[in-house]
């Protein structure tokens, strides 16, 4: 491991607010909750981190050009962190999904789920024979070799590909590392299973891992409510709503997305499952927000699954009053006894703002509703800290 043996172990006290947050289970140590350290550090080296009374608190991976400036591996008492300690927790998180998630008829998991799982920065997602990795902290590129041997170990894909988030492919490609297939190269588009319905997956250059794969038990409840009615999906990506949607009965399906790649991809999706190829199909491309306000038609259930309307904190407040406007948009164009299916992925709109647009918007429709149920996420991407559950949706129903 890098740091080891050259120099005097990176050690670092932190102001009393950010050990109250570390002992609690937070992951991140900011650069300004950092008191003091006994040199500079480098990049991907552990920082063993001590307490007020010079006690030690916890260990983690340090990065000297992120504002977060340590992703904690653990806390508590004294431990060796190296190959061991990685195979331990790879197995553990595999253990969690087999006859769970991973069960007959679904080979398409997230297997790591970064900072809630003990690798802080690191997803990685598997795809039928391939596993997919992604790296969004510097820190990890040091340790690369030894957490891919790891991960072949633990988890034996046939295929491995890397991909890097953006703000850290400068940093990799100076260190040699690059995005693509590792070892065997494989298909740029890998066919998997979720729940019996086959998708493909852009392992190379799709958004995230290729899929998203969050929305598995979303998608199952909105199979179990298309019976008979006219669906439309907003925000469609590759068809994931729809697919479930026409195998729970359907009468018609429409993907509605900005992207045609996208809206091509959900095609192939359903020419992969000839079963569910009978139901009355339409395609959209349109930017949402318009088209639900201006087009015409009705429907009897929508989703609406946006991609993040708030990156970052400014965005915030425009977010919500953008959910509220996009989620009042679909109700004007439900039917009496219609369904709307309303997600959020931004992180920095909390579940409570989310739900109160959604509400806000049903009571300023001046119908009736009820809620049916509200959700997150699949149970393969655990959240542990209040960051990390970026997903939430609601089920309502209108009068
Ligand atoms: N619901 C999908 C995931 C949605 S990802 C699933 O279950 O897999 C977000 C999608 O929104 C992307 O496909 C993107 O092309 C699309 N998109 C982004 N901006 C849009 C806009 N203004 N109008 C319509 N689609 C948009």
């Amino acid at each position: 491991m890098i740091g080891k043996g050259t120099q005097t172990r990176l050690r670092l006290a932190l102001y009393p607010k950010a050990e109250m947050a570390v002992r609690s289970g937070h992951p991140w140590v900011f650069a300004d909750s950092v008191k003091s350290q006994n040199r500079p550090g480098v990049t991907g080296e552990l920082a063993v981190m001590y307490d007020r009374k010079d006690r030690f608190l916890a260990i983690g991976l340090y990065d000297a050009e992120s504002p977060i400036r340590v992703r904690i591996l653990h806390c508590g008492k004294p431990s060796t962190i190296g190959r061991e300690w990685w195979l331990e927790k790879a197995r553990a998180c595999l253990a969690r999904r087999e006859g769970t998630v991973l069960k007959d008829g679904t080979d398409g998991a997230r297997l790591i789920n970064g900072e809630s799982e003990g690798f802080p920065g690191i997803v990685a997602d598997r795809y039928a024979d391939t596993l997919v990795v992604k790296i969004y902290a510097a820190g990890w590129l040091p340790h690369w070799e030894e957490i891919e041997g790891v991960f072949r170990e633990v988890f034996s894909p046939d295929h491995l590909v890397l991909r890097l988030s953006r703000n850290i492919t400068a940093k990799a490609a100076e260190m040699g590392i690059t995005e693509g297939f590792r070892g065997e190269p494989g298909d740029e588009t890998v066919v998997f299973s979720e729940n019996g319905i086959r998708f493909e997956a852009a392992v190379l250059h799709g958004q995230k891992t290729g899929f998203f794969l969050d929305q598995r038990d979303n998608r199952a409840r909105v199979e179990a409510l298309s019976g008979g009615r006219d669906v439309l999906n907003v925000f469609s990506f590759t068809g994931g709503f729809s697919l479930y949607a026409a195998r729970g009965g359907a009468r018609s399906v429409t993907d509605l997305d900005i992207s045609r790649h996208a809206l091509e991809s959900a095609a192939r999706n359903f020419s992969l499952n000839p079963s569910l190829t009978a139901v009355e199909r339409h395609s959209v491309q349109a930017d949402a927000f318009g088209w639900l306000e201006e087009a015409e038609g009705k429907y009897d259930l929508i989703i609406t699954d946006p991609p993040s309307l708030a990156k970052r904190e400014a965005e915030r407040e425009g977010a919500r009053c953008a959910y509220a406007r996009l989620n009042a948009a679909a109700m004007r164009r439900l039917r009496t006894g219609g369904i709307l299916v309303a997600a959020s992925c931004s992180a920095h709109v909390s579940a409570d703002e989310f739900l109160q647009a959604v509400e806000t918007a049903a009571r300023e429709s001046g119908r009736p509703w009820r809620e049916l149920w509200r959700s997150g996420h699949a149970p393969d991407h655990p959240a542990a800290f209040r960051e990390a559950g970026y997903l939430k949706a609601v089920c309502l129903e209108l009068g």
